[in-house]
Order: C-alpha cells, then sequence, then structure tokens
C-alpha cells in the first residue's frame, strides 16, 4: 500500500475513536482517523501523518454525507478544541455513546448479557454547563479578546457564546473586554508572560440564577475595579466579583487563594429530588470543584439515591466525595455518610455545606480513599451501603478489595469512564457482588464523555 504525507485519499467513515475522530478506511484496507468526520461520512481526506499501518488526516471534503452529520451550529465549532461531536445529530451522539458503554462492558469487563439500560438523554444537548474559563489574549490590531484554545494549542479563538455555556456569558464578557480597553489594561501574554488578565472563570447557579466572576490575573491586584464593577453590577445575576493571583508561567490556571472585590465569593446552588423530597443547598466559590451539567447531575444523584434504597439505619460511604454533594444527598435517608475525598479543599466546602444545611450525620475525611476505607475497616467501621463516583482512571484495586472484605449490601457506581467501571465491574463481579444492571446519562452532550451508574448487590 504505502501511503505518503500529503497525499489524498478517499475514505468511507465507519467508525468514531476514543477522542471523538472519525475511523475511516481507504478502498484498500488503510485506516484513517480523521477529525471533523461523522461514521456513514465518504470524504477526500489528505494524509497528514501516515504510519505502517494507520495514518492521521485532515478532511477536506465530505463526497458523501452520513445521514447522521448535521451542521454545526457554533460557528468556531471545527476550531475550537472543546466540542468533538458538533457535526453528529444528537441521536447519533446518543447512540454513539451507548454503544461504547455496550462495547466497553463486553471486551473489556467480558459482559455479554447485562442489562443496559437506554442512556438517558438531555432535554437540549446545548446552554448545558455552569462553568465556562475563557482565556484572555490580544488580537493583532491590540484588541482583548477572550474565547477558547484550538485544540491542542494555545491560540485563542475568539468566542464570548460558548453554545454549551450560558446564555449570559457573552454579555459578562463582553463587559469585561471594553473595561479592559476602555482602561488599557493588558491581557496576559504567554511568550512574554506580561499583561494582567489571564483567564475569566464565570459561575451559575442554575437553581438560584446567581453568578460569580473570577478574574485570574498576573500580578496582586486590579486597577479600575470599580469600573469594572459598575459595567457587571448591571447585568442581571451578577452576584459577585473576585480575583486570584497566578503570576507562574503555567498552563495551571488558577493556584492560589480567591480574593473579593465585590459582592459574594461564592453562588449558591440547589439540587433536588422530587421523587425523595429532597433539597439541598450548596456554596460553591470559584475554586470548588461542582458538576458542570447540574440538570443531569440531579437525575444522577436521584438515581444514586434510589439505588442505595436507604431505610434510615444505614452506614452510607461516599467514596471519591468531591465537595460531598452525593453523600448530602444522601444523609437524610441513612444513619450515617462517610464521605472521602483526596482534596482538602473540597472536604472543607464538604463540612460548610453540611452545616448550612443541619445535616449532622455527614462525617468527611481528607485522603485517598484507598487508604482512608481500610483504616476505618481496622476501626471496626463498616458500610452498609457504598456509594463510589471515580475519577477516569477508576477505583484503586486496594479499595475494591477493602469493599470486598466489607461486604456492603449493594455498591453504586458513578462512572466517568466505561473501560475503566468495566474493569472494576468484572473484579467487583468475581468475588462476591452481582451487577444488577448499568444506568448511562448523557452529561457532556458534543462531547466524547458518558457518565454510567451501576447497581451491584451482594451474592455472598
Ligand atoms: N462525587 C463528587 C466528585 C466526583 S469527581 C461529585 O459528584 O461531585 C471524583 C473525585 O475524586 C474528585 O473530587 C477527586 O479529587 C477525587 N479523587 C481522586 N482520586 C482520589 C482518591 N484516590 N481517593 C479519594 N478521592 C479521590
Amino acid at each position: 500500500m504505502g501511503y505518503r504525507k500529503n497525499e489524498t485519499v478517499t475514505a468511507d467513515i465507519i467508525d468514531i475513536g476514543q477522542d471523538g475522530a472519525g475511523i475511516g478506511r481507504t478502498e484498500d484496507g488503510y485506516t484513517l482517523f480523521v477529525k471533523d468526520t461523522v461514521p456513514g461520512d465518504r470524504a477526500e481526506v489528505r494524509i497528514i501523518k501516515a504510519k505502517k499501518s494507520y495514518g492521521y488526516g485532515r478532511l477536506e471534503h465530505v463526497l458523501k454525507a452520513s445521514p447522521d452529520r448535521v451542521e454545526p451550529p457554533c460557528p468556531v465549532a471545527l476550531r475550537c478544541g472543546g466540542c468533538q461531536l458538533q457535526m453528529m445529530s444528537y441521536p447519533a451522539q446518543l447512540a454513539m455513546k451507548e454503544n461504547k458503554v455496550r462495547n466497553d462492558l463486553k471486551r473489556i469487563g467480558g459482559f455479554e448479557n447485562l442489562e443496559i439500560r437506554k442512556i438517558i438523554a438531555m432535554e437540549s444537548p446545548f446552554r448545558y454547563r455552569n462553568k465556562a474559563q475563557f482565556p484572555v489574549g490580544t488580537d493583532r490590531d491590540g484588541k482583548p479578546i477572550a474565547g477558547f484554545f484550538a485544540g491542542r494549542t494555545h491560540t485563542i479563538i475568539p468566542n464570548p457564546d460558548c453554545l454549551l455555556g450560558c446564555s449570559e456569558n457573552r454579555e459578562i464578557l463582553n463587559a469585561i473586554l471594553s473595561w479592559m480597553k476602555d482602561n488599557r489594561i493588558p491581557a496576559y501574554d504567554e511568550e512574554t508572560g506580561k499583561g494582567l488578565i489571564r483567564h475569566i472563570l464565570i459561575r451559575k447557579g442554575f437553581a438560584t440564577g446567581e453568578i460569580i466572576v473570577c478574574l485570574i490575573i498576573n500580578g496582586d491586584r486590579i486597577t479600575a475595579s470599580q469600573d469594572l464593577v459598575t459595567r457587571l453590577e448591571k447585568i442581571p445575576g451578577m452576584t459577585g466579583l473576585t480575583f486570584s493571583s497566578n503570576t507562574k508561567r503555567t498552563n495551571v490556571i488558577m493556584n492560589g487563594p480567591v480574593k473579593p472585590v465585590w459582592g459574594q465569593e461564592y453562588i449558591t446552588d440547589i439540587l433536588k429530588s422530587g421523587k425523595f423530597g429532597i433539597s439541598v443547598r450548596y456554596q460553591i466559590s470559584p475554586a470548588s470543584f461542582y458538576q458542570v451539567n447540574p440538570v443531569q447531575t440531579q437525575r444522577i444523584y436521584e438515581k444514586v439515591l434510589e439505588l442505595a434504597d436507604l431505610h434510615g439505619n444505614e452506614t452510607v460511604m461516599d467514596l471519591y466525595c468531591g465537595i460531598g454533594t452525593i453523600s448530602l444527598f444522601l444523609a437524610r435517608n441513612a444513619r450515617q455518610v462517610i464521605g472521602v475525598e483526596i482534596v482538602p479543599r473540597a472536604i472543607e466546602d464538604a463540612k460548610r455545606n453540611a452545616l448550612l444545611n443541619g445535616i449532622e450525620n455527614a462525617e468527611f475525611y481528607v485522603g485517598k480513599a484507598e487508604e482512608v476505607v481500610p483504616r476505618l475497616e481496622n476501626q471496626g467501621i463498616r458500610a452498609d451501603v457504598a456509594v463510589v463516583d471515580p475519577p477516569r482512571k477508576g477505583c484503586d484495586e486496594k479499595l475494591l478489595e477493602t469493599l470486598v472484605r466489607m461486604k456492603p449490601e449493594r455498591i453504586v457506581y458513578v462512572s466517568c469512564d466505561p473501560a475503566t467501571l468495566a474493569r472494576d465491574l468484572k473484579y467487583l463481579s468475581e468475588n462476591g457482588f452481582r451487577i444488577e444492571y448499568v444506568q448511562p446519562y448523557d452529561q457532556f452532550s458534543e462531547t466524547v464523555h458518558v457518565e454510567t451508574v451501576a447497581l451491584l448487590t451482594r451474592t455472598k
């Protein structure tokens, strides 16, 4: 065969890869990964990297469009690194995610006949994010811009209106950019390390409408801040302005404390379950981890509560608990909740939010779940129900071993990566637990991510 760089070939897109790029085949069976293509497309592709058995290509023309192909609603969809699936219809995205869960459970977990329920979709696949972080830079004419990094680079694509974010972002960004322009406040420049404004972080409480802005600055104070407050105050929902200093030459966005400029330093949000009559308030500061899609999060938490099947006398462990959002959701229906999380600041938030809600039966521990839970076990503490919500790498095997010894009646597994979910479910199913069913959720439409909740019950 032997293809060369810059050669143009025709490829049929037959599948989609981990990162959302289409997987195509040429006439003679060579595999090409092509961004911005959809399974079912026939495309003219320019080869940008050719290896022996596969290569990477750039889409030149769609020769025949897949029935699942749609026009991306966002004008910068193809250049921006944020979304991967905007050219795919929403039903096709959902089918793809459901398939990914099914395939991973089969291929990695060896599960052939597991009950995998239909993925829970979002009502609308846009405007779902409650948090946005916009890098700030300068365009060729010296005007400040804000937007998103182009895929895999640090070039800023100006875009004040990301369609995944809330519609207020545009007005807020424009107010900040015009304040910068009028007061000659320079944007940070990664090349020289000079300039002041690095990032704009915006957070909205969907249930309360409260919005806070945090400016990440290369310095220790904001000049002309009163003028900025005057401009922001007028925007409905604006609740507070804060800033955080970051003078390091680093890609880490925020690494110091958050300081107040005006108004509240946090937003309040409320997550509810109508079915269980539960409503929990959370105070979220700019640096806190908080789920970005509160509508689907609420559904997932309600599902966790249903699957935990609490009657009021249980000890529940919420492992990888973050700011304790799930713990506090479960607390009213349990005797005791124990949350474990590795980030100390998240545990401070969890404790404060427990107080805010008058919840007294939740305890929180800082540390690795795989270290804290064995320690609790040694103290004779046992979980009747365990909830785990690990990061993409899944649960540490030491934690799974401890859970197997601890023999909770049920384990509710919330996963953001079906591959590690499959690996962990395999281990648990070989060690005394039965997988009742698996429920995928679409929490991040237009991206390749899929969230899955699984229920395991003890068999011996
Ligand atoms: N359940 C929370 C957070 C889930 S995200 C929520 O729904 O909001 C996963 C969390 O696991 C993160 O907060 C991360 O900091 C934490 N984490 C990562 N590794 C960990 C470990 N080994 N032990 C405990 N927590 C860990």
